[in-house]
């Protein structure tokens, strides 16, 4: 057992993969703004654990915030899908190609983190992430770069 680990080590070592975790945090609060207008990772990041947290004190049904990562040409389109999708789904479509990745819909005083794979970007893609409750999209937007 440990020798196929050693082994595995060993071959991953060789090979040059290393796995590589980018941390981001990013906040949003009552005045439906967040804090960073752009979020930036580089290139070598295989995988990204992300922070919302709502520094706010309203409720998840007035001001709910999520962070949606989706291609920049799908913003509007997700953001009334969403609305559509209602808030029993956290507007949010279910199963959704163009929701690259996303936290769940909070309230103030909330947080919640998620870790997801770099392996479905492009290095210099346009991405872009935003809030998918009903009318915030427009305010509540922001670049995500990688690479
Ligand atoms: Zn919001």
């Amino acid at each position: 057992m440990i020798r196929s680990i050693l082994a595995i080590a060993a071959l991953l070592t060789s090979f040059g993969v290393a796995a590589k975790t980018c941390e981001l945090s990013i906040d949003g609060n009552d005045q439906m703004k967040y804090s960073v207008a752009e979020l930036k990772i580089d290139a070598d990041c295989t995988e990204v654990k992300l922070t919302l947290n709502h520094t706010g004190k309203l409720a998840k049904n007035v001001m709910g915030h999520n962070w949606v990562l989706t291609n920049t040409a799908d913003v509007q389109a997700l953001a009334s899908d969403g609305m559509k999708a209602g808030a029993a789904s956290d507007y949010l479509p279910a199963d959704d190609a163009r929701v690259l990745a996303h936290t769940k819909l909070i309230g103030g005083g909330e947080s919640d983190t998620i870790t997801f794979s770099t392996a479905g970007l492009t290095a210099g893609g346009d991405y872009s992430f935003f809030c998918s409750f009903p009318g915030h999209w427009a305010v509540m937007k922001g670049k995500f770069v990688f690479g």
